[in-house]
């Protein structure tokens, strides 16, 4: 038997929101989609990896509050304040973060979200968990489904995001299950589009940049490792669908298109009419070797059926670049 399907609120006026981390690439996107739907939102972030920059649309907002704050030392005081929903989306998330901010990785995805999960106790606020596809590690199980448990390495250099972000998933489902705090989990694939950090170091932004210059294109290894790229508006739209609907474990979001590191390469030198040319630079440790989501369950209790297509979404990205350069 199908699940029903999950029908939006065409207005969330009279709902406040909380987005931890809402200076971030994805998150200023989820604060916009709140915004526009009439909800109030407040945004916390410490800057460490999202900017000023990302919020420039939002500030202009009046539904838009914005505090600064480290959501893994304290939050700041909520009293008197009703809270409806809480997007839990601090933690950076590029593979070059790990090695420089992994102790920032690792508390925010312990301390911090716990911190916002004793928020979400006390107000009764439905709290959605941004888990990732890490989770899987690198996945013996193609397309990766939501049942497989993962093939992770617990020391490796992805470790502090890739347990970071398990632990935070155990942790909702204690607070699920002993107190009854309303939690939803999404798992997020690869995912790309404006307000990404031009030098984030993630392929996207490193190609992009470097066919924008003429410069050689940086594929780590043979380039048949494979991605599932998302466009960032189709990612929040996911995020949006699961934390209206019912289900309370784990949903992957993404987009299933799949390509091996090389044709994207050679896509976006296609794309932007580059003259760059491919060269071949060391495949980093536990790098992935095949990554794509299944959305079956998502597509089992929503509509969802992401919209950007790659061209158009790396035209979109590649003007935001250009436009911060
Ligand atoms: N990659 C690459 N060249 C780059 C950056 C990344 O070939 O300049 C590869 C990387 O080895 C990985 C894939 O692209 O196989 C995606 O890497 P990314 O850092 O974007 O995110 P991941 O999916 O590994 O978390």
């Amino acid at each position: 038997m199908g699940m029903e399907k999950v029908i939006l609120p065409k207005s969330l006026e009279g709902k406040t929101v909380l987005v931890a981390g809402a200076a971030g690439f994805v998150p200023s996107h989820v604060c916009e989609l709140y915004v526009g739907l009439g909800a109030k939102v407040i945004g916390l972030d410490n800057f460490v990896t999202g900017t000023e920059a990302n919020l420039t649309g939002l500030k202009s907002n009046s539904l838009f509050d914005f505090r600064e704050c480290n959501i893994f030392e304290s939050l700041p005081s909520f009293s008197g304040e009703n809270i409806d929903y809480i997007f839990s989306l601090a933690s950076p998330a590029s593979p070059v973060d790990f090695s420089k901010i992994p102790m920032d990785i690792m508390r925010v995805n312990s301390e911090g979200t716990r911190f916002l999960l004793e928020l979400a106790k006390e107000k009764k606020a439905r709290f959605l968990e941004a888990s990732t596809s890490e989770v899987y590690g690198d996945p013996e199980v193609h397309p990766q489904t939501e049942d497989y448990v993962g093939h992770v390495n617990p020391i490796g250099p992805r470790a502090c995001y890739d347990e970071g972000k398990r632990f935070a998933e155990a942790m909702c489902t204690v607070y699920k299950n002993f107190h009854g705090v309303e939690t939803r989990i999404v798992r997020i694939f690869n995912t790309y589009g404006p307000r990404m950090r031009p030098d984030d170091g993630r392929v996207i932004p490193n190609f992009i940049n470097q066919a924008m210059n003429d410069q050689d294109i940086s594929v780590y290894g043979d380039g048949s490792q494979t991605r599932s790229f998302c466009f960032v508006t189709d990612l929040v739209q996911a995020m949006h669908y699961v934390m209206h609907s019912p289900v309370d474990t784990p949903v992957n979001i993404g987009n299933p298109d799949e390509y091996t590191i090389l044709e994207a390469a050679k896509f976006i030198i296609d794309v932007m009419g580059s003259n760059s040319k491919i060269t071949h630079l060391p495949l980093p440790k536990d790098d992935p070797k095949k990554r794509r989501p299944d959305i079956t369950k998502l597509q089992s209790f929503s509509d969802y059926v992401p919209q950007v297509g790659f061209r158009e979404g790396l035209l979109e990205t590649v003007e935001f670049f250009k436009s911060c350069v």
